[in-house]
């Protein structure tokens, strides 16, 4: 039983990560972002998951600053943008992303996209940043197994998180099972599907069961099903509502039912479309 927001999972260099954490993407910059932020800590989130492209680093970093808590209770993703690829480039990009966040080192460091190919230098210019100590670990998202094969071709470092699009109706589960072999943990990005899972009568009907929220069903599906999850809200009643998943747990039966929704339903697009 999964009993705590402080719940971390070990990556494979021994770093812990919370399993569970806030999303911040179209979350925006300004005052909107450094309130999100300072709400979210203040309720127990210790977890940030931000990104270049999401144009809200510097409110991320202010909010950390601004917070009680201390830099090393805290654990803050940023990911590399797709017109930074190369290994020159993601260095800077890097180096730009640590600025705008105020930060001295990151927790994990991501690949946003793979596109063609690109990503092979990168991940040489984030082995360097790791071996130097910059970041705590290093990882990717939206890689399909066939990235991760190609990767692992010529890679010293094997990445400690996939993160991508996973909720019920896209369960991801051969991927899930390959990075479990390979031990690269996943992470969810649009846990909730962005809403649209939230009136599936199936959550519905075991939302009613536990007295808790579709939303809060989702996300204890989550974390049952051992995955990361990062749900983004900029409402400090939903933060709450979405960190109070510690006190119930879901049967085998309804994490069953719960898996029958899965489609194979992307709200995002599919890697392999995103080429650049
Ligand atoms: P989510 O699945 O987290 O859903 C967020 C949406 O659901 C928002 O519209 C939010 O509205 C609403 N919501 C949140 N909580 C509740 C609730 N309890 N009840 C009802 N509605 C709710 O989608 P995201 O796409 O934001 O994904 C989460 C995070 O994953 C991102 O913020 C980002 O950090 C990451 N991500 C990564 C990607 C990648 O390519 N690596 C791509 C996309 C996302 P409101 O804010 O008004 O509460």
């Amino acid at each position: 039983m999964i009993k705590s927001i402080e719940n971390k999972v070990k990556l494979h260099n021994g770093v812990g990560i919370p399993q569970f954490g806030l999303g911040v993407y179209k979350v925006d910059e300004g005052k909107t972002i450094v309130e999100t932020v300072k709400t979210s800590i203040d309720l127990g989130y210790r977890s940030i998951d931000t990104a270049a492209f999401y144009a809200n680093e510097e409110g991320v970093g202010q909010a950390i600053k601004e917070s009680a808590i201390s830099r090393e209770e805290l654990f803050i993703t940023t990911k590399l943008w797709n017109d930074d690829h190369g290994y020159d480039a993601t260095l800077h990009a890097f180096e730009t992303s640590l600025k705008k966040l105020n930060l001295d080192y990151l927790d994990l460091y991501l690949i946003h996209w793979p596109g063609k190919d690109k990503y092979l230098d990168s991940w040489k210019a984030f082995e360097r940043l790791y071996n130097e100590g910059l970041v705590k670990a290093i990882g990717v998202s939206n890689f399909h197994e066939h990235h991760l094969e190609r990767l692992a071709a010529s890679a010293n470092e094997k990445p400690t998180i996939n993160q991508v699009e996973l909720h019920p109706r896209l369960a991801q589960e051969k991927l899930r099972e390959y990075c479990k072999v390979k031990d690269i943990k996943v992470e969810a990005w649009s846990p909730l599907a962005r809403g649209r899972v939230l009136n599936e009568p199936t959550i519905n009907y075991v939302a009613k069961k536990h007295g808790k929220s579709p939303a809060q069903i989702v996300l204890r599906w989550h974390l049952q099903h051992d995955i990361i999850v990062i749900p983004k809200s900029v409402s400090p009643a939903r933060l709450k509502e979405n960190a109070d998943i510690f006190d119930f747990q879901l049967s085998m039966e309804e994490m069953n039912q719960i898996d029958q929704l899965n489609m194979n339903e992307r709200t995002g697009k599919d890697p392999d479309e995103v080429i650049f």
